[in-house]
Order: structure tokens, then sequence, then C-alpha cells
């Protein structure tokens, strides 16, 4: 088989993204090949686009998607061609240092292969006209009407939720949720504090409902994303651009700062914030990036106080479990992900999304395909 078919192409950093046909192989024995009917345009896509997260060119960019299996490799056992899936960007070996100590977002193969633009079983799946390789961002690469996966990264899903909105439970939501619901321990009378109302801070506010916390703050500088957070369950919302944040989550506390503060933000004036906002004893959970190059500085009384601090990419996602549980919280009314969704566009108009996304004007721009 010699599958045709047309993907967004990465040539170089700083250049638009190309439409072009590119042809694939038949998957291998333990991976599947899946039709993308969705992808959401992330910030990570966006870092590799401008350079300040590098990887060898070309590259096919996108790892938020929902599509369709329609091709099965021999040893595949439990997926069938029709099954509607969810990708996750978290294939592990399952027996390494790490996979042994339960953190497969740091599996040896995960971390050795990802950063060359691999597939998980080391090889490069899609090629140009030319017959030049192509690399695949976080082993899928998903801009595209086709990806071959390992079987572990297409995750069954329900079947009625709509693949637009099944798609950001891939990366955002599952990210932001995770932070809440698998990582940090919040407890019913709990305040917690979400700073950045992006994507991902949306899904941690939504997290934080579902946990049960009585309070949830949403900061953000802007006023239309904290209305959203209000939607989704935010009990009270701080503009950081007019208001003082830590003093925001000291008053919805009685004084003491709140107990989890979840950072989605991404900046180094967040950062700092999220350890002045937590009270002594809490939790800080960061989820948002920033150059890797670049030193923060904190107060070091805001660290003291036995404060837990986390650092996670993925809200310890457990992709088999959780997109499931998240797809059916969706269908079942307790999980917003129609809101997240500010355009609806084709795979031709990938660079007017990213340049949206950029200026601040987007929460999720999904290229649908069809
Ligand atoms: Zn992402
Ligand atoms: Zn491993």
């Amino acid at each position: 088989m010699n599958l045709q078919y047309e993907a967004a192409v990465l040539h170089a950093a700083g250049a638009p993204l190309v439409i072009e046909r590119v042809s694939a192989a038949a998957p291998g024995s333990a991976e599947v090949l899946v039709r993308v009917r969705a992808a959401g345009l992330c910030h990570t896509d966006l870092e590799v686009i401008e350079g300040s997260l590098r990887y060898p060119m070309p590259i096919i960019l996108g790892h938020e998607a929902a599509g369709i299996v329609e091709d099965v490799g021999t040893a595949v056992g439990k997926l069938r061609k029709g099954d509607h899936v969810v990708l996750s960007w978290n294939p592990h070996c399952g027996h390494c240092f790490y996979c042994d100590r339960g953190l497969p977002i740091l599996c040896e193969d995960y971390l050795e292969r990802g950063p060359r633009a691999l597939a998980f079983d080391g090889s490069r799946k899609a090629r140009l006209g030319s017959g030049e390789e192509l690399g695949h961002l976080m082993f899928l690469g998903c801009f595209g009407e086709y990806c071959i996966v390992s079987e572990q990264q297409a995750i069954p899903v329900a079947r009625e939720i709509p693949f637009d909105r099944a798609c950001l439970i891939g990366c955002g939501v599952m990210t932001g949720v995770g932070a809440a619901l698998n990582l940090a321990r919040i407890g019913r009378a709990d305040t917690v504090m979400v700073i950045g109302c992006g994507a991902v801070g949306l899904s941690a506010v939504q997290g934080a409902r579902l946990a049960g916390a009585a309070e949830i703050i949403a900061c953000d500088v802007d006023d239309a994303k904290l209305e959203l957070a209000q939607r989704m369950g935010a009990t009270l919302s701080v503009n950081a651009k007019t208001e003082d944040a830590v003093a925001a989550a000291k008053k919805g506390s009685s004084g003491r700062g709140a107990d989890v503060v979840i950072e989605a933000a991404g900046s180094a004036g967040s950062l700092r914030t999220s350890v002045e906002a937590v009270r002594p004893g809490g939790e800080v959970i960061w989820l948002g990036k920033i150059d890797v190059a670049m030193d923060v500085a904190f107060r070091w009384g805001a660290l003291m106080q036995e404060k837990r601090i986390r650092r996670s990419s993925y809200g310890d996602a457990r992709p088999a479990r959780d997109f499931p549980l998240l797809a059916r919280a969706y269908l079942d009314g307790r999980l917003m992900l129609d809101e997240l969704i500010t355009r609806r566009i084709r795979l031709a108009d990938i660079n007017a999304g990213f340049a949206a996304l950029k200026g601040g004007q987007t929460i999720r721009s999904v290229i649908t395909f069809d």
C-alpha cells in the first residue's frame, strides 16, 4: 500500500506551513492508520513554527487529534477498523527505569525519540513527493488527512462525541483536567486558583470543579477568557492587568492563600505569582511553558513553609483510562468542550489559524476534515 494524502509541512522555523501531497507506507505490525477527522492548533505547535522549540525539518506538526481507525497492523489486538479514537502523544515502553516508577512521560524511549521527530518504533512514516522523509511532531504529526501511530496511541472513545470536540481531549483538556484530577489533591472545601485561562487553564478550572473545590479563582489578563472561566466553574475572577492576583487568592481563602494553584499561563511572572498565592503547605502545579534557557527568580520566602511544587506537561495522563472518561464527562454534560472552540477551519487555513492563536484571539482553532 502506498497511501497519498495532504498534510501541512513545516520546512523551516519562521516559514509558513505548506499544504503538500505526501505519501506513507502501510502501518507496521503494532501500528494503526488513523484517518484524521479533527485536529486542534496548540501552543506547542506554534513554538516549533516560531523556533523556540527546535525539531528536525521538514516535519508534520499537530499533536491534538481525533479520527477513525482505517487499517490495523497484523499484531494489533484491541483496535478495529472503524473505531473512533483520540490520539495520545505519550507512547511509552512500559519497562524502562521511569516507566517502572509510574512516570511514562519520562519514558527513556519516549524522551530519546521524541526530539528526533521519529515515530515510536524509531522510523519515519511519511515522505514528500521528492522522497525526502518527514518528521512527526510528538509521535503524531496529525495536521494531515492521515496519521500512522503505535497501537497504544489510539484510544477508543464513545462514538457519540463529535470529532472536533474529541480532539481537544488529546492535549489541552487532558493536561488541564488531569492537573486538577490526577495530580492536585483537591479537597471539597478547598480554594483553587488557576492562572491563565487558555484551553489548558479553562480545563483546569473544570477539573477543579469536578474535584469539588469550594472556591475557584480564575486569573487572566483577558476579560473574555475570564468570563468563559466563570461559565466553566470559576467562582471569582481576577484580571491581573488591573488587580493583584496574590491579594485575590488570600481574599478568597480567609487570608491564608489558595490551597492549590495551577499555573497555565507560561510566563516568569505567572510562575512567581503561583508560589506567592499558595498557602503554607499548599500545592503548586506548573503547566505553562517558557523558553528552557530562561532563568526565573523567586522570592525565597515564597518557596518556604512546606509548599509542594510540581511541574507537569500532560496532567499525569493515563490516556487509555482518562480519554474515555473525559469523553463520557462531555456527553453527560459535566465537561464543557464546545466553548473551547473559537473557530473551525480547513487545513488550507492553518497559517491564519496560528496567527490568530499567536494574537490571543482564539482559545482553540480546530481543523476539520470531511
Ligand atoms: Zn498541545
Ligand atoms: Zn519506558
